[in-house]
């Protein structure tokens, strides 16, 4: 599978320590990330992950255009539910797309830590 893995600043920590509890599972797939969670997942997990720009410079708009090209399955986007992102239309870009395609996709820690555990144990 082909996993995009996107954590607003605040929300950083949380990807960290979600991947870290998922991290044999995580590193049997394909991974793809925005700039600066995708560089702190190599860097503090030493998962594999490929980095796209950073979210706020397009690596959202890239991760729904690959989604598009059905060269994504799975999206963990921890989002930051309180502070106003300079690249809202991006964000909402990209979740549309995962509507649109029927992709599924986690926006909370709850919801990535089902779609993980199913993935963990043969379920999604
Ligand atoms: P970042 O981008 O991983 O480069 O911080 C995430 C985002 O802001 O969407």
């Amino acid at each position: 599978m082909n996993i995009a893995l996107i954590a607003h600043d605040a929300q950083k920590d949380r990807m960290i320590e979600l991947a870290r509890a998922f991290r044999p599972t995580l590193a049997a797939h394909r991974l793809v990330a925005t700039g600066t969670t995708g560089t702190r997942l190599r860097e503090q997990l030493g998962l594999e992950v490929e980095c796209l720009r950073s979210g706020p410079l397009g690596g959202d708009l890239q991760i729904g255009a690959r989604l598009a090209d059905g060269a994504i399955d799975l999206v963990v986007f921890l989002r930051d539910p309180m502070t106003a992102q300079p690249h809202e239309p991006d964000i909402s870009a990209l979740l549309r797309a995962c509507d649109v395609h029927d992709v599924a996709c986690a926006t909370n820690v709850a919801t990535a830590t089902r779609l993980l555990d199913g993935l963990r144990t043969g379920r999604a």
